[in-house]
C-alpha cells in the first residue's frame, strides 16, 4: 500500500445568520468529503461551523448536525465578533492536519478543496483560493472590492489579489498563525506573512446560495480601513511627506509676504491670510484623523482583550476554549454537550 499516514482536513466555516444556506452548505460538504475519503485523498474529515452571534435558527440548525454526526462540530461565539475573528476561532480549535476555510454561503465552491489538497500534496503549505471572475457580484461590490486591492498593493500591502478567506493551511502554517495575537485582524494580510511555500488554485465564484451580504458598504469600508492601517504605515509616512511640503510652501509664503511688505504694496489682504489658514487647517485635521485611526488601534491592543469568547461548544471536547490569546496549555472544555 502507498502511503497510509494519516491525514485528517478540518473545514472551518463561519456563519452569521445564515439559516437559509447551511443545510445546503452541510449536505454538499458532506458528500464531498465523503468522496475524498472514498478517494483516498483524506482519511478523516472534521468540519467546524463557528456561530458568529446569529440572531436566527442558525445554531438550532447547526447542534442538529453536530447531534447526528460526530465529525461535526460548532463553536458557539457569545456575541457577533465578525468574520475575522469567527475564523480565528475555527482556526484555533481545528485539528486536522490540512485546514480549509470556506464560506457558509456556497460562493466559493467546496469542490475547488480537491485541486487545493493536491496543491498542498505537491509540497505547498499555504493555497489561496482566487477568484477568476467577478461578473457575479454588483457592479458596486465588483469596483470598490478591486479599488480596495489595488489601494493596498500602492501602500505596500503584501496581499493576494482576488483572494477572499477561501484557503487551505496546513498545520505547520496555523501552529504559525496562532502566534499572531493581534485584535484588529485582517487575516489575508497575517497569511502572506507567514511564508512557507504559498500557492493559488483558481475558481470562478458563485452567486450567494441564498440570504443576503453580511458586509454591507459601512463594514466594507470598516474592513478596508482595518486592512490598511494594520499592515502598513504609508499613511503616517504621507502625513509627514505632505507636512514638510506644507512646511516649504509656508516659507515660501512667509518670504513672498515680507518681500512685499518691504516693497511697501502690502495690501491687507483677506485671501493671502485666509487660504493658507484652511489649507493647512484641512491638512492638519485630515492626519490627525490618520493619527487617530492608529492611535486607536494602539488602544485596542494594549488592552489585550479576547479576540473571541466561546460560550458552548459541540462535539470538541477539550480544545482550547480562550479567546485567542495566551499559547500553551489550556484548561478542558467544561460545556460540551456531547456525549
Ligand atoms: N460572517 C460572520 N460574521 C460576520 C459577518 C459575516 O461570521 O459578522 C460570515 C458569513 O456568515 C459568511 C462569511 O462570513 O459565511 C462571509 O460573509 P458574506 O458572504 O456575507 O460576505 P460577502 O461574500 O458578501 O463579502
Ligand atoms: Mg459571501
Amino acid at each position: 500500500m502507498e502511503d497510509m499516514e494519516k491525514k485528517q482536513l478540518s473545514v472551518v466555516i463561519p456563519c452569521f445568520n445564515e439559516e437559509l444556506v447551511i443545510e445546503e452548505t452541510n449536505t454538499r460538504l458532506r458528500i464531498l468529503l465523503t468522496g475524498f475519503i472514498e478517494k483516498g485523498l483524506i482519511t478523516d474529515f472534521e468540519v467546524l461551523y463557528v456561530n458568529d452571534g446569529s440572531s436566527d435558527g442558525t445554531l438550532e440548525i447547526l447542534t442538529g448536525f453536530a447531534s447526528k454526526d460526530k465529525r461535526i462540530k460548532v463553536i458557539s461565539l457569545s456575541s457577533n465578533f465578525g468574520h475575522q475573528a469567527a475564523l480565528t476561532a475555527g482556526l484555533y480549535n481545528s485539528s486536522g492536519e490540512l485546514v480549509v476555510s470556506l464560506d457558509a454561503d456556497l460562493q466559493d465552491p467546496p469542490e475547488v478543496i480537491e485541486a487545493m489538497i493536491e496543491k498542498y500534496n505537491s509540497g505547498y503549505d499555504i493555497v489561496y483560493g482566487v477568484r477568476s471572475n467577478r461578473e457575479r457580484d454588483t457592479f458596486f461590490k465588483r469596483f470598490t472590492a478591486q479599488f480596495f486591492y489595488k489601494l493596498m498593493g500602492l501602500m505596500g500591502v503584501n496581499i493576494i489579489y482576488n483572494h477572499a478567506d477561501f484557503r487551505l493551511m496546513s498545520r505547520a502554517v496555523v501552529k504559525e498563525f496562532k502566534k499572531y495575537g493581534e485584535i484588529n485582524r485582517f487575516l489575508r494580510g497575517i497569511f502572506p506573512s507567514i511564508g512557507f511555500k504559498q500557492g493559488v488554485v483558481e475558481y470562478a465564484r458563485e452567486k450567494r446560495f441564498a440570504g443576503t451580504t453580511k458586509y454591507p458598504f459601512k463594514k466594507m469600508l470598516m474592513f478596508a480601513i482595518e486592512g490598511i492601517t494594520s499592515f502598513s504605515n504609508f499613511p503616517l509616512r504621507l502625513s509627514l511627506v505632505l507636512g514638510f511640503i506644507n512646511f516649504i510652501a509656508a516659507i515660501m509664503l512667509v518670504v513672498w509676504t515680507l518681500v512685499t511688505k518691504i516693497k511697501g504694496d502690502a495690501v491687507p489682504g483677506w485671501a493671502s491670510t485666509v487660504l493658507p489658514l484652511y489649507l493647512f487647517g484641512g491638512i492638519q485635521l485630515m492626519f490627525i484623523g490618520v493619527l487617530s485611526e492608529y492611535v486607536g488601534k494602539i488602544y485596542m491592543e494594549v488592552k489585550r482583550r479576547p479576540i473571541f469568547i466561546i460560550k458552548k461548544t459541540y462535539n470538541l471536547r477539550g480544545r482550547s476554549k480562550d479567546g485567542g490569546r495566551r499559547m500553551g496549555p489550556q484548561p478542558p472544555l467544561q460545556d460540551d454537550q456531547s456525549t
